[in-house]
């Protein structure tokens, strides 16, 4: 039986170390907090999952939640009038096909560690080193690194190339939330670009108190939306949330008068630096071990992407893992394992990178053509789904023309 090592209990861990279960592999996963810490602890994300994502949870039988969480139908576009009016100057939504999901990261991954350890999975309680992880490539046929955004993935060299902000690109906040009037008149994220002052999305969700909004604040540093350092409750997060809407977005405030928070702990703030790094990490020993989603490709948040990816990788990863057979989990499958995820995370990073800079031409073009071409607002709304379908529109202005052309003979 091949043993398969994953360090890091988070979407693309689990979800990997269920699926290897399921297929027989002998799997150890490392967490560095037991499945009560988690559940007990700070909300980590907004984890807006769509359908292509939430599909392999299916196809494992990890989808525990599906039935309870409210379903998402769309994707509102609103971009406010400089002149303060409060008024909008872009205006769209548009229906996804399927619909999206968020469950509160504290319980999807507690109850995918509990599941794990009662299937039978080794689940290891240790913030691990990497005196640790050399151990396991000694124990185990291959070992993933899956820590996310943990200080252990500085172990993988960056990638240059592909990293082109070597600073937060913004100022991240979260505000879990009940009592917030429903969006009309369907679901949706409904998505406020603030131009200078950065975006706010809110959409409802599972949380640890049952369904809830997730309000997402993404502050341009040093802007007026980079606004938290002072805050030191709860209750001033929640304060300091209501009074950013109602300063920029009226039509948000308007949702919020009867808002509470989930839980003490229903609220984050934080900024990291976008990065992709390289996928393969040689260790003292000379073994090889491999990253996994965020552990090698961080996106900033601005999309809501970096489940959804780390749900595809794991997805990519076993069935590379299983294809392999019995056969070495050496450099070169590592390197080619990594490719195949590459080809996709790719068009997320690009896409993502080219939102947190002022927009290009084009892209403003699009965003505001959607208003009244319908077919356009879908397509833009569906590539959440699925970004590799941005490409080569979204970054091209001849390309972007012609699928305006298009959508506007198709409307
Ligand atoms: C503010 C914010 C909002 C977001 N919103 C969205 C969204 O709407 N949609 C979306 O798709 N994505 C979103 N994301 C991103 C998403 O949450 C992550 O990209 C995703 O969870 C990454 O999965 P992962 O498996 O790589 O890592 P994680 O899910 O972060 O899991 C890593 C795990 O490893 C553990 N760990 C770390 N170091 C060690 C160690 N040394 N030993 C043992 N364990 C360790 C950590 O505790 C953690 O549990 C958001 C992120 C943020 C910060």
């Amino acid at each position: 039986m091949r043993k398969i090592a994953v360090i890091g209990a988070g979407q693309s861990g689990l979800q990997l170390a269920l699926g290897l279960q399921k297929h027989g592999y002998a799997v150890t996963v490392v967490s560095n907090r037991t499945p009560e810490q988690v559940l007990a602890g700070r909300v980590t994300s907004s984890q807006a999952m769509f359908d292509a994502a939430l599909q392999p949870e299916r196809d494992l039988g990890i989808n525990f939640w599906e039935k309870e969480c409210p379903r998402v139908e769309g994707v509102a576009f609103t971009v406010p009038a400089p002149d303060g009016s409060g008024n909008k100057a872009i205006f769209w939504e548009a229906r996804l096909d399927n619909y999206f999901q968020s469950v509160d990261q504290r319980v999807k991954f507690s109850g995918w560690m509990k599941e794990f350890a009662k299937r039978g999975g080794d689940l290891v309680i240790k913030d691990a080193t990497a005196e640790d992880i050399e151990g396991y490539t000694k124990s185990h046929d291959l070992v993933l690194i899956a820590t996310g955004k943990g200080e252990i993935g500085r172990m993988f060299e960056t990638d240059k190339e592909n990293s082109p902000y070597t600073t937060p690109m913004r100022a991240l906040a979260l505000t879990y939330v009940t009592g917030m009037a429903p969006r009309k008149p369907f679901t949706a994220v409904s998505f406020n670009l603030i131009p200078g002052v950065g975006e706010y999305f809110v959409f409802p969700a599972l949380s640890i108190t049952g369904a809830c909004e997730i309000m997402v604040f993404e502050g341009v540093p040093g802007g007026p939306m980079d606004c938290w350092s002072d805050v030191k409750t709860p209750e001033q997060h929640l304060a300091r949330s209501k009074e950013i809407c109602e300063k920029f977005l009226p039509w948000e405030a308007e949702r919020n008068h009867s808002l509470e928070l989930t839980d003490a702990n229903g609220i984050m703030t934080g900024r990291f630096a976008p990065v992709v790094r390289k996928p393969l990490c040689r260790l003292p020993s000379g073994r090889m071990v491999l990253g996994m989603a965020d552990t090698v490709v961080t996106n900033d948040p601005l999309t809501g992407q970096g489940s959804n990816t780390a749900s595809k990788c794991a997805a990519i990863y076993t069935a590379k893992i299983l294809e392999r057979g019995s056969k070495p989990f050496d450099a070169e499958w590592m390197q080619a394992t990594f490719n195949s995820f590459w080809e996709y995370a790719q068009w997320v990073t690009r896409w993502t990178n080219s939102l947190l800079i002022p927009p290009a031409p084009q892209i403003l073009e699009l965003m505001g053509a959607a208003q009244q071409i319908h077919p356009l607002a879908r397509r833009i709304a569906n590539a959440f789904n699925n970004p590799p379908d941005v490409n080569p529109w979204w970054f091209d202005v001849g390309e972007a023309h012609k699928v305006i052309g298009k959508m506007q003979a198709h409307a």
